[in-house]
């Protein structure tokens, strides 16, 4: 199903297109459950969305302190990016057999998870996740436990 055929992206008037990495954009009451099966693949975490000189975009993470560290450093261009915001999020992946191709899906709840009076201490744990050499944040307690 494109965009232009769901109700859900036809009542936000969103047309296929409208995102440059997604064909669904639905905000929900309720995320989606974590899944992983040949077909479908369901993803929870954190999406950053951003707009300004730039089109709107919206970017998966993870983890919420990548996904607050890319928002805030985005903002700080004061030029291509004006505004942004973190929500809490899950992406979908799922094969459409009439399209023949991946279709990807962001669902979006709740309220923006950025600027918290405790930030600072989510983007230390960013920093402290930051591993020389690997492109993934590694969660600081995780390499605690495994002694690094
Ligand atoms: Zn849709």
């Amino acid at each position: 199903m494109t965009p232009d055929e769901c109700a859900e992206c036809a009542a936000a008037s969103r047309r296929r297109g409208d995102l440059p990495n997604y064909d669904h954009f639905h905000k929900v009451d309720a995320l989606p459950r974590a899944r992983r099966a040949d077909s479908r693949t369901t993803l929870r975490g954190y999406a950053v969305g951003m707009g300004g000189s730039l089109p709107q975009t919206w970017v998966f993470f993870e983890h919420l302190e990548p996904a607050l560290a890319f928002g805030r450093a985005g903002r700080m261009s004061c030029h291509d990016i004006r505004s942004y915001g973190v929500y809490e999020a899950a992406r979908e992946t799922r094969y459409d057999r009439t399209l023949k191709r991946d279709v990807h899906t962001l669902f979006l709840a709740g309220s923006s998870l950025d600027r918290q009076d405790d930030e600072a201490q989510d983007l230390q744990r960013w920093l402290q996740g930051c591993v020389p050499g690997s492109a993934y944040f590694e969660p600081p307690k995780r390499r605690d436990r495994l002694g690094m």
